[in-house]
């Protein structure tokens, strides 16, 4: 699994260690804006909450991974992206599976960081990529497809200090969880994107050999 703070680049690393690695990408944030977007009834339910800025309830996300660990294409792996966010979370976790067989990497980025990438993370409204954008990246469009490059909601400024507020209060005591244990690795996300994915890969294949 992946931790750190909201736009620590999480989704983004996760997205490709999955494709290396053939395994699914789990993120309950994805999840969660695709009920949203649908506006199911689980999308009802967070939608003003998720804009907040604020956690969807420990029970809610937790029944909806367990859910999706039951499918098939789990059996092999999956990179967790998003969960767990709350102590309460991993310790639900460690009932789904073994708590020896989860490998852990935070990445770690500074606040002040944080605030300065999420101001201008856009997201394309067509391919879902996240990327950095100025103005007159925005109004060109998606590099990737051509799609909308919109602001996520919850990336306003107001709401991303909530979220890091969040983090702090909540979050850091997941890392906190999982600190002593030896498949516990940290590696600093304030570098190239490259730069950390290869830093992520090594962190797995050294902890799945250890
Ligand atoms: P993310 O894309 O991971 O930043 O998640 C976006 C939003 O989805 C968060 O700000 C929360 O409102 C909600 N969310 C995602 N994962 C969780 C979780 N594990 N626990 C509670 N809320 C979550």
């Amino acid at each position: 699994m992946l931790i750190g703070p909201p736009g620590s680049g999480k989704g983004t690393q996760a997205a490709r260690i999955a494709e290396r690695l053939s395994i699914p990408h789990i993120s309950t944030g994805d999840i969660l804006r695709a009920a949203v977007k649908a506006q199911s009834p689980l999308g009802l339910q967070v939608a003003g909450i998720m804009a907040a800025g604020g956690l969807v309830g420990d029970g809610l996300i937790t029944d909806l991974v367990r859910d999706r660990l039951t499918v098939s294409d789990t059996r092999r792996g999956f990179i967790l992206d998003g969960f767990p966010r709350t102590a309460s979370q991993a310790e639900s976790l460690d009932t789904m599976r073994p708590p020896e067989s989860f490998l852990v990497v935070l990445i770690d980025v500074p606040d002040e960081e944080i605030v300065k990438r999420m101001s201008s993370r856009r997201v394309c409204d067509s391919c879902a990529i996240s990327q950095t954008a100025d103005a007159e990246a925005e109004r060109q469009g998606c590099p990737y497809c051509g799609g909308n490059l919109l602001r996520r909601p919850d990336d306003h400024p107001d709401t991303v200090r909530r979220r890091l507020a969040t983090y702090t209060e909540t979050c850091s005591p997941v890392a906190d969880y999982y600190r002593r244990r030896p498949s516990f690795a940290a590696i600093d996300g304030v570098r190239h994107a490259d730069a950390v994915t290869a830093d992520v890969m090594e962190c797995v294949a050294r902890l799945r050999r250890d």
